[in-house]
């Protein structure tokens, strides 16, 4: 009998805050703008987060309760936006609805420039204890390019109050965001921000690639040719620097984006790259409970539509059931090889509805298709468990995941034939 541990209910909860100040340059999130001068007690936007924090709750309420969250992530958007108070009645509705396991990991997404020390002490006081900075650069000319709102003097403030809060022992971790391979980003420029970042001491950092998203005011310009992205070449070498500079100071790399030292990394994250469910509350947001992902709507009358929907229907109920027992080995794929450890092959056989003759020659016919990646060590089996190599695969996991989804499209056409025969 499989054991299927993605069928047990959800002990993670991601938390959707969407306000921001306004919207950078970059972002395609689901956002809702209020203006440089917003304010969560009674300035502009205080009605419509009020309002909002109402919605939320109500939808934290259609979840199953009853079984105790291990972590919970309040992301955006610009969550610091909200009050230490607001924050903490969302804390306290998911321990009462949920309840909280001892130690649970409990993230805030925090923009510099949009709380300060004593918002800080509040949202540890509401129950938060690990802290997610949007940094993103510490150049003054690249923020301007990305439309934040800080400036390298916050984001300095911002690491400063964190580490005395984390080396006084009243938060567990923090994180630092930062983006690379940005318009006229240099080698050199990039290596100055790597160092800015490892004198800041954050104990994680999430470093993303600059992506292009339709719509959004960089998409624009990329048209219009004005974007200087760093070409392909110089990526690369931004993308083997970043891995080998944090890996001397002992920032290891444990996801493609994700780098921390020891007993810093995320348990939240872990969840999403790990296959397993998740509860997701929110404009815009995914959840993903018993296997099952369920995307809200992104413009806040619909999510407003949405929550009374699902007010008369019951939607957690009819997912969860033998319907989705097994799941797609693509998305675990994706998902688990973004990780240092790679996915374990037990992990999909038990995860898939297909006998072991079947798993093994369908495994066989995937590894024909990622012949060129193994051959060249970017892709690599050992025992029961695939991973990319550090920095090499990771770089181009991209093309090893195109790789895949080809195998798999060839495996929905003709699912119940054995593949490896036919590829021979
Ligand atoms: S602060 Fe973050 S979520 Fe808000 S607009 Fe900027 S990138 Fe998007």
């Amino acid at each position: 009998m499989k054991e299927l541990d993605f069928m047990d209910p959800p002990r993670s909860a991601y938390l959707h805050i969407p306000f921001c100040h306004r919207r950078c340059f970059y972002c395609d999130f689901a956002v809702v703008p209020l203006g440089d001068k917003a304010s969560a007690t009674n300035g502009p936007g205080s009605e419509s987060i009020k309002s909002y924090l109402k919605l939320l709750h109500r939808e934290i309420l259609l979840a199953k309760g009853g079984t105790p969250l291990s972590t919970i992530y309040i992301g955006g958007g610009t969550p610091s936006l909200l009050t230490p108070i607001q924050i903490k009645s969302l804390i306290i509705l998911l321990r009462q609805h949920f309840g909280l396991q001892c130690g649970a990991e409990i993230t805030l997404e925090v923009d510099p420039a949009s709380f300060n020390e004593n918002d800080l002490e509040g949202f540890i006081e509401a129950g938060i204890n690990r802290i997610s900075l949007g940094g993103q650069s510490f150049d003054d000319e690249f923020l301007k390019k990305l439309g934040r709102r800080h400036t390298r003097d916050h984001l300095v403030q911002s690491c400063k109050w964190l580490n005395d809060f984390h080396e006084n022992g009243f938060l567990s971790t923090w994180s630092l965001d930062l983006i690379q391979n940005l318009p006229g980003q240099s080698i050199l420029s990039w290596k100055d921000q790597l160092n800015q970042a490892i004198d800041s001491f954050a104990p994680h950092l999430s470093i993303y690639d600059l992506t292009i998203e339709p719509g959004t005011v960089f998409a624009l310009k990329e048209k219009k040719g004005e974007l200087s992205i760093p070409n392909e070449d110089i990526a690369a070498e931004i993308s083997y620097m970043t891995s080998y500079m944090l890996k001397d100071v002992g920032l290891s790399r444990y996801e493609i984006s994700n780098f921390a030292l020891p007993g810093h990394a995320s348990r939240h994250n872990r969840v999403y790259w790990s296959g397993r469910g998740w509860w997701g509350f929110g404009l815009g947001a995914t959840s993903s409970p018993w296997g099952k992902r369920i995307k809200r709507p992104r413009k806040r009358a619909d999510y407003q539509k949405w929550i009374e929907i699902q007010e008369n229907k019951d939607i957690y109920q009819s997912i969860n059931s033998d319907q989705f027992k097994f799941r797609d080995l693509d998305e675990l794929l994706i998902v688990g090889l973004r990780r240092r450890e790679g996915v374990s092959l037990d992990e999909l056989y038990t995860s898939c509805d297909w006998d072991k003759n079947k798993f093994e020659n369908n495994l066989n016919a995937l590894k024909l298709c990622w012949k060129e990646s193994i051959d060249r060590g970017l892709l690599k089996f050992c025992g029961r468990r695939i991973y990319l190599s550090d920095p090499e695969g990771m770089e181009i996991s991209n093309h090893i995941l195109v790789q895949m989804m080809i195998w798999w499209n060839s495996l929905q056409d003709v699912v119940d034939e054995p593949i490896l025969e036919e590829l021979q």
